[in-house]
């Protein structure tokens, strides 16, 4: 074995291989000597652990893989991917893809100093979160406005600001558990406030929130059931009731709208979305809702309504543990400053024009692109597939979106072997599995990524990996 590490070839003698001489004009020098040193490191490691007689792979063969090692530690698991799965909120993918100007925003105020804290004119210390506040103001008719990391955040502060030791009242139907094990009643319980559960899993009425009211409560809460339905024999009691209840018994209404849309979405036939100035109107103190669902902007959490208790809730010291800094400050503005313009909203914010893009044109492009699929070497067949999707995203979870997808069967090997490849390639494309064919979703694909599909399919082996076990 002592042989054996003595046969380990030295860090120069690998450098001068090509596989890693070309590595160090690609990357740098530093990374690469650090590279071959932890990789042999390792080697010695598995070496001294090995049988006496394992064996030293030549040294072109080592250079090589340890090549493939530093170039697969170099590749950050975050990067751009094609969303072919139709799920226009993926939570795994990101969310909300951003618009233009808010990209152009962070690259502008990320890349030097900004007037963060600091009033241009007078020179003074300002408040970081006075100019979003006022488009807020502006955008949906609320008295104030703060914003901070995420919605379950916003709920967090929102709690701990305004119910801290004292009783939430919330409707059994509605302790919600969204992805990422975020569970309202644990973050209820960990911000202070003593959750009161009311109702059934089903039906909860006014009567059973006026019965739960007493000297301990702080408020009454209602949780949008953003990725879930109950359907058939069920009751919600109606949000003006609550508020009213609310407001007669001098307690606060607190609205967790979960997505958080501004406008009526009816057009896209998202019609069950609550919208944020309905909550408002109704008289809801506090409504919360995410920042990168169906506002198309960048993570965050936004709390709007009541100058007092939003007060409250801003001059908390969970605020700043919990405030955005200036980049998404910088993304958000710039993406509620579209908002502005219904119209321009849509042709500009990346997920209100997916939503609106007409079926006709997924369709055109559809049957434009499946004979180019077809034509790649890896594709057995691939044709138009009319289909339906959803939002996603803990949004309208009943909604069912009409959509085109390409449906593809492999040349050889399995559909599973063929939606790993394209998820492991340079843009990793993410697909759906039905009945032994790929989908691929044009709802949520971009058309300036059209092209990088087929690429994606062209740069596939047409034939499977040695070791597949699939049948060929
Ligand atoms: C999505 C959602 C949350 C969590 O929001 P994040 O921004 O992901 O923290 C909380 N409540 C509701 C109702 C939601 O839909």
């Amino acid at each position: 074995m002592a042989n054996v590490l003595q046969n380990i070839p030295s860090v120069n003698e690998l450098l001068e291989r090509p596989p890693l001489r070309n590595l160090v004009e690609r990357v740098s020098r530093t990374t690469v000597v650090g590279g071959v040193r932890h990789f042999l490191d390792n080697l010695r490691h598995d070496l001294q652990q090995a049988a006496a007689d394992a064996e030293m792979p030549s040294p072109g063969e080592l250079a090589e893989r340890i090549a493939q090692w530093i170039t697969a530690d170099q590749t950050p698991n975050l990067r751009p991917v094609i969303n072919a799965t139709g799920v226009l909120l993926h939570t795994g993918l990101g969310r909300a893809p951003l618009a233009e100007a808010a990209v152009q925003a962070l690259q502008d105020i990320g890349r030097g100093y900004a007037s963060l804290e600091v009033d241009v004119a007078t020179g003074q210390r300002s408040q970081r979160q006075a100019d979003v506040a006022h488009i807020l103001r502006r955008l949906t008719g609320a008295e104030s406005a703060v914003v901070v990391n995420n919605n379950a955040g916003a709920t967090l502060l929102a709690l701990a600001a305004l119910a801290d030791d004292r009783e939430v009242i919330v409707s059994r139907g509605e302790l919600v558990e969204i992805g990422g094990s975020f569970r309202l009643p644990d973050v209820m319980e960990f911000s202070g406030a003593r959750l009161r559960e009311v109702g059934t899993t089903n039906k909860t009425r006014l009567d059973d929130f006026a019965a739960a009211i007493g000297p301990q409560t702080a408020a009454l809460m209602r949780v949008h059931a953003s990725n879930f339905a109950i359907v058939g024999f069920t009751e919600r009691a109606p949000l003006e009731g609550l508020v009213d209840l609310a407001h007669r018994n001098k307690l606060l209404f607190i609205d967790d709208i979960g997505s958080g849309a501004l406008h009526d979405f009816g057009a896209y036939r998202l019609g069950d979305e609550p919208v944020i100035g309905a909550s408002l109107r109704a008289g809801a103190d506090v409504v919360l809702f995410s920042g990168d669902k169906l506002l198309g902007g960048p993570q965050c959490g936004i709390l709007l309504g009541r100058e007092e208790p939003i007060r409250r809730i801003a001059s908390h010291p969970l605020m700043r543990a919990l405030r955005v800094d200036k980049l998404t400050l910088a993304a958000l503005i710039a993406t509620l400053r579209l908002h502005q313009d219904r119209e321009r909203a849509e042709q500009s914010i990346p997920l209100l024009s997916l939503l609106s893009t007409p079926l006709a044109n997924l369709q055109n492009r559809a049957e434009r692109l499946a004979p180019q699929l077809a034509a790649t070497a890896a594709v057995g067949q691939a044709e138009p597939f009319a289909a339906t999707t959803f939002v996603g995203g803990g949004s309208v979870p009943t909604q069912e979106l009409a959509t085109w997808c390409l449906a593809v069967t492999p040349a050889h090997g399995s559909v599973d072997a063929m939606a790993k490849a394209l998820r492991t390639g340079p843009i990793p494309v993410f697909g759906r599995i039905q009945k032994d064919r790929l989908l691929l979703d044009l709802k949520t694909v971009f058309p300036r990524q059209d092209m990088e599909l087929i690429d994606a399919f062209q740069r596939l082996e047409p034939t499977p990996n040695q070791g597949d076990t699939e049948e060929a």
